[in-house]
């Protein structure tokens, strides 16, 4: 059953659309977001300068109470696409509070109902693994790798970490119980913590993690008992730099450079699964780091899912509207 879903998203791009609930100590004006219907967001663009709806469709879209269960549960059979040996890159997209950290890893107080993607992911993979340890041995590799400045730093990867099961054979079914899968999220809870410390300022926008793209790989051999086949998947789990434009004649030197960047492997990535989606026979991976990187999981049989998140604050309206242009344009 599994794999006829399976089927059915193969060599698919799919975009999804997350609103972010005003935060709790903050005045809830009015939201950006008229309504949201199916597949279907209406921005209300009204201003000064007059009236105005704008609306955008996508594959799915989650209001702003969606809960973390239910974004995740949307995206499981895509993730368990992995163990049948797909490739899968899961992007987080959006400006800087939109909520791509709370999406893809949780909020800073993590518990177990708000835990996001990437924890879930793990989870739901080793339970799977265990479900079909008649059938399949699997083997699992967890990597963490953070993109900062690609063409200026030349070391592209700035922290790796792995993790391997430590039974040499693989993923020792008959054994596997819910320590490989705490000690995984054990793990991404370090990372998750080293992220949080790595912070160089107070503000939001002064986090160097909102200036970085940060990428969970997901590594999986799986082999077939009966036959012996080797299968391998693989997943990458991208929280992307925030996607605001920076105003030039505000910032200089070092926060300059890294808008450039920024800037430079966003439209690379939009380029890339644009060209994807037309089914367009040139693919331009090589223009930036991250699509370069990701290469081998874009395209092909590979299965994307591009999530753009936005905010519903009047004032960010002018990103909400550029972030859902983007999300149109590779949709
Ligand atoms: P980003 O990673 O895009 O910069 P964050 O994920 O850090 O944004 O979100 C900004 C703030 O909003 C954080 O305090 C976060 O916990 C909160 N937040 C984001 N999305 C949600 C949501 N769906 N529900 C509740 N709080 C959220
Ligand atoms: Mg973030």
């Amino acid at each position: 059953k599994l794999y006829n879903q399976v089927q059915d998203l193969k060599g698919s791009i799919r975009v999804y659309c997350r609103v972010r609930p005003f935060l709790s100590g903050q005045s809830s004006g009015m939201s950006t977001v008229d309504h949201i219907e199916d597949g279907n967001i209406t921005i209300n663009t009204a201003s000064k300068h007059g009236k105005g709806c704008k609306s955008f469709s996508f594959n799915k879209i989650f209001g702003p109470l969606a809960t973390q269960a239910e974004v995740f549960s949307d995206m499981q059979p895509l993730i368990r696409s992995v163990l049948d040996g797909y490739n899968v890159c899961i992007f987080a997209y959006g400006q800087t509070g939109s909520g791509k950290t709370y999406t893809m890893t949780g909020p800073k107080d993590l518990t177990d109902k708000n835990q996001g993607v990437n924890y879930r992911a793990l989870g739901d993979l080793f339970l799977l693994a265990e479900q079909r340890k008649d059938t399949f041995r699997y083997n699992v590799a967890v990597q963490m790798i953070e993109i900062y400045n690609e063409q200026n730093c030349p070391s592209l990867i700035v922290d790796t970490l792995e993790i391997r099961n430590s039974s040499q054979t693989g993923l020792n079914v008959p054994d596997a119980n819910i320590i490989p899968v705490s000690s995984t999220c054990d793990v991404i809870d370090l990372m998750y913590l080293g992220q949080r410390n790595r912070a160089v300022g107070a503000t939001a926008l002064n986090d160097r993690s909102s200036r970085s793209h940060s990428c969970l790989t997901v590594h999986v051999q799986g082999r077939d008992l009966t036959s012996g086949a080797i299968l391998r998947g693989c997943m990458h789990l991208v929280d992307l730099a925030g996607s605001e434009r920076v105003n030039k004649s505000e910032v200089t030197g070092d926060r300059l450079i890294e808008a450039k960047h920024i800037n430079k492997s966003l439209s690379a990535l939009g380029d890339v699964i644009a060209s994807l989606a037309q089914k367009n026979p040139h693919v331009p991976y090589r223009n930036s780091k991250l699509t370069q990187l990701l290469q081998d999981s874009l395209g092909g049989q590979a299965k994307t899912l591009m999530f753009v998140h936005i905010s519903p604050e009047p004032d960010a309206l002018g990103e909400t509207i550029s972030t859902l242009k983007f999300a149109e344009r590779v949709a």
